[in-house]
């Protein structure tokens, strides 16, 4: 099945209901509707000449039209290239250039910046980028430009679509390094949305409110397509990220489910405004894209009404979501593990040198293989097969452990690991202890080089607001709790930390602003 004929067959039995909430646009569509204004794009976007396989840009924060061009694209067989929306010119060409968009969709612009000066300055070195359309400006022009094409032209394109036919190339979200872009097809990120659904038992009376951005598959397959697969209704709180747009949203709106990574769960339980809403509609929802710490998911699952709250673990490549908790599991493994393989998916945890399956217990590479893993890097031969092995498996980079009844927990990135004087240190560890501290409202360790050790660990401490923490009573808090060489040699007090815009903190950052700093 593609895109197109799923949220065909959604229309047809919830057409009436409601399907898609913009609340910072004051934007309401039934699934009707929605059906209505993805066949006026997908005209326009043939009108304007985009062949199946064709790259089409889309340059936005999460607005209502991010929604519509998305399953618009996917009806017309063109390949969706999401920009992220925090990109600079330099990361803008490359992902145009690399990728050889043709037609961008792009919003006014973000925050601070002009999307469409970027774009003039870049365009001359984007040689096979053909259009440009302002969705605020020129958005109803594209509907109307569609009127010229038969709706016959869209059946017969739509019918010429394959379940396995690329339509998204996603770049990653560069938290160690450069982004690469994975390239998806339907039926990647449809079934992946699809049991995420199932797993969360969505129906269409569930309402997601959904603060992740668009461009990332966490807002995108987690997001949209669970909920337009299963007829729920996406509510989207706010253009980009704000804690007080989000709990708003969840009251007026009656959401049933709430997703976020931890820092956006952290920063709304910490909000002097928290105590003030009501989250008695909210049953579910996803942790994800980081590791989520135990003491934040218990608060969320306490604080917040979400009894059925379960962490998903993924990544880009494998469209995402390779293991979960799932609602039924224990309490107690639902807020510690990232859960167990995910329907329709293996899993399998391996020795990183040798290639060997781990026992139960021990760390190694966690690799991921089924309908999930990614057709490849887009015009990347060899990343691809750096990635993916001859026998199907995707190689994560993430070191994890799985026990007994194959519960999963991530133990850290095999780039972030320290090695302290030939002793690992897995800084996920020594996080979660900190974070048991009361004065502490989130924390982030590091290797940085020593000439001793080889790795010294560090740690960067945000307290909580009106909260004085100092160096010693951190030691301290340490001493006899964990053992000697995992606690932090260094400590680093700030008030925020490197971040992508998916809300991830870039520990390459922290580590080259720690050495510049430590000298
Ligand atoms: P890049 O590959 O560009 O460095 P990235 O890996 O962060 O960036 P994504 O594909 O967005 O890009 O993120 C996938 C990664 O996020 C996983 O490989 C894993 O390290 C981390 N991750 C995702 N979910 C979880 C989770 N629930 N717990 C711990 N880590 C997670
Ligand atoms: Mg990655």
């Amino acid at each position: 099945e593609t895109i197109g004929e799923n949220l065909r067959r959604t229309v047809e039995r919830h057409g009436d209901r409601e399907a898609l909430v913009a609340r910072s646009q004051g934007f309401r569509a039934t699934y009707r509707q929605l059906w209505e204004l993805t066949t006026q794009v997908a005209l326009g976007l043939l009108a304007l000449g985009v062949k199946k396989g064709d790259r089409v840009g889309l340059w936005s924060p999460n607005r209502y039209e991010w929604v519509v061009a998305q399953y618009a694209m996917a009806r017309v067989g063109a390949i969706l290239v999401n920009l992220n929306p925090a990109y600079k010119t330099s990361e803008l060409e490359y992902a145009l250039r690399q990728s050889g968009t043709s037609v961008l969709l792009l919003s006014r612009g973000f925050r601070q910046t002009d999307y469409r000066a970027m774009v003039e300055e870049v365009r001359p070195r984007c040689p096979e980028l053909r259009t440009s359309l302002v969705l605020d400006d020129d958005w109803e022009r594209l509907g109307a430009q569609g009127k010229a094409v038969s709706e016959n032209t869209l059946a017969e394109r739509e019918a010429s679509l394959q379940f396995d036919d690329a339509i998204n190339i996603q770049y990653t979200s560069g938290t160690t390094g450069f982004p690469k872009g994975a390239t998806l097809s339907h039926h990647n990120v449809l079934n992946n949305g699809f049991f995420i659904g199932e797993t969360l038992r969505y129906g269409a009376e569930d309402r997601v409110c959904i603060p992740v951005p668009f461009y990332h598959c966490f807002g995108m397959v987690i997001g949209n397509l669970a909920c337009t697969s299963h007829g729920a209704c996406m509510v989207i709180p706010a253009e980009a990220f704000e804690p007080l747009a989000v709990m708003e949203a969840v009251q007026a709106e009656r959401c049933t489910s709430l997703y976020g990574v931890p820092t956006m769960f952290i920063a709304e339980l910490d909000h002097p405004r928290f105590g003030e809403f009501d989250f008695r509609t909210l049953r579910t929802g996803v942790m994800a894209g980081s590791p989520c710490p135990v003491e934040v998911m218990k608060k969320v699952q306490a604080r917040m009404n979400m009894r059925e709250v379960t962490i998903c673990y993924g990544m880009t490549e494998t469209s995402p979501v390779s293991t979960q908790s799932f609602l039924d599991d224990p309490l107690d493994r639902r807020v510690s593990t990232v859960g167990r393989v995910h329907p329709h998916l293996e899993i399998k945890i391996i020795d990183a040198e040798t290639g060997a399956v781990q026992p139960r217990g021990a760390p190694g590479e966690l690799c991921t293989r089924g309908y999930s893993v990614m057709l490849g890097y887009w015009n990347n031969p060899e990343a691809t097969q750096g990635a993916i092995d001859p026998a199907g498996w995707m190689h994560t980079g993430d070191l994890a452990t799985m026990d007994a009844e194959g519960y999963v927990k991530i133990v850290g990135r095999i780039k972030d690991l320290i090695i302290r004087g030939g002793e690992n240190v897995y800084p996920r560890e020594v996080e979660e202890y900190l974070h048991t501290h009361p004065g502490v409202s989130e924390a982030q360790v590091i290797g940085v080089p020593s000439e001793k050790y080889g790795e010294e660990v560090m740690a960067w401490v945000r307290v909580k607001p009106g909260v004085t923490l100092t160096e010693s009573e951190l030691v301290a808090f340490c001493t006899g709790r964990i053992s000697t060489f995992k606690i932090p040699r260094y400590w680093k007090f700030v008030e925020e930390f490197p971040m992508t815009v998916t809300g991830k903190v870039q520990k390459f950052r922290m580590r080259e602003l720690s050495v510049a700093e430590l000298g």
